[in-house]
């Protein structure tokens, strides 16, 4: 199995610490390839560039070790469902040979992330989740409603979906975002999973990042990064919500009708899937988001409408 630090890069000046989180699924390698993309970068680019600074520190963390060697999700559960107080605290009363392979993966990534966070002591952490979705078409952030949040995704020029931290429980953004405390968390979905694409532009992501909490300046950043992201949001919504989320109960034989891409129109009645009682109708006029085409996970589609 791989280490759960992917690497630290540290500039001569003090400044934010980001921490890019990839591989919570496991069949998403575009994260964990886009952060080997930046420290390769980062190592070489003052060769290019000798007035290049960098404020802060940079870390990549593999999220979910097991699933990641297995190539798939998630090996037991899906760790991005769980991330939440009641399940650690459910986890650390439980003897650990009693543990799943996600109850030990959840617990050693926030004590990653929180030894990094204690190590540095920065003014101010950025958690930047990076995901791929199973379906075609389209970018997205996903970020809470406080400014922070909000002002990191819209520099990312990708669509911001809100209102996931109230439709959906114990993700990344329900554990990590505390404005409050000066931590904060977004997630960045760079397209289908295996698209070479989704690796340059989840390094743009990043790079646009550090540009956004002043790791890097303005002059230093290559426009090649911002080019690549506004061209694939081309058309899309700047800010939608979350409205409906269809989870899968147990039993249910849930199967996507083929097709459906990120940010696919849908009208009220219109048929997404199906499951043993027939058909499944959009509730709403709406747009589709992450529909289902994958064997793991309760999510069978996020319907989202548009704010701006
Ligand atoms: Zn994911």
């Amino acid at each position: 199995m791989q280490s759960r630090i992917i690497g630290r890069y540290e500039g001569e000046e003090s400044g934010p610490l980001l921490i890019c989180i990839a591989g919570i699924h496991g069949n998403e390698p575009a994260g964990l390839q886009a952060i080997d993309e930046i420290f390769r970068l980062l190592s070489i680019e003052k060769d290019f560039n000798p007035g290049f600074s960098y404020k802060g520190r940079f870390v990549g963390i593999r999220g979910n070790l097991p699933a990641i060697a297995l190539r798939q999700r998630f090996v037991d559960r899906d760790l991005n469902r769980m991330l939440l107080v009641h399940e650690q605290e459910r986890i650390k009363s439980t003897p650990e040979d009693q543990w799943s392979s996600e109850d030990r993966e959840s617990i050693e990534l926030v004590k990653a992330v929180e030894a990094e966070i204690a190590d540095y002591n920065p003014r101010a952490t950025l958690i930047l989740d990076l995901h791929t979705t199973t379906a075609d078409g389209g970018i997205f952030t996903i970020a809470s409603t406080d400014a922070m949040s909000s002002r990191l995704a819209k520099g990312l020029h990708a669509p911001v979906i809100l209102g996931f931290e109230k439709g959906v429980a114990g993700t990344t953004l329900h554990f990590f975002n505390k404005p409050e405390e000066s931590k904060h968390c977004i997630v960045f979905e760079a397209g289908q999973h295996n698209d070479p694409q989704s690796v340059h532009r989840t390094a743009a992501a990043i790079v646009n990042c550090m540009r956004s909490i002043g790791c890097v300046e303005s002059r230093d950043v290559d426009h090649r990064h911002d080019g690549i992201l506004i061209n694939m949001s081309k058309g899309l919504p700047r800010v939608t919500e979350l409205i409906h989320h269809h989870r899968i109960q147990a039993n249910e034989m849930f199967s996507m009708h083929p097709g459906f891409t990120n940010f696919q129109s849908v009208k009220k009645g219109d048929v997404l899937a199906v499951n043993q009682f027939g058909p499944i109708e959009s509730p709403y006029d709406a747009l589709v988001l992450m529909p289902k085409y994958q064997p793991q996970g309760d999510d069978g589609f996020f319907l989202v409408r548009v704010i701006e």
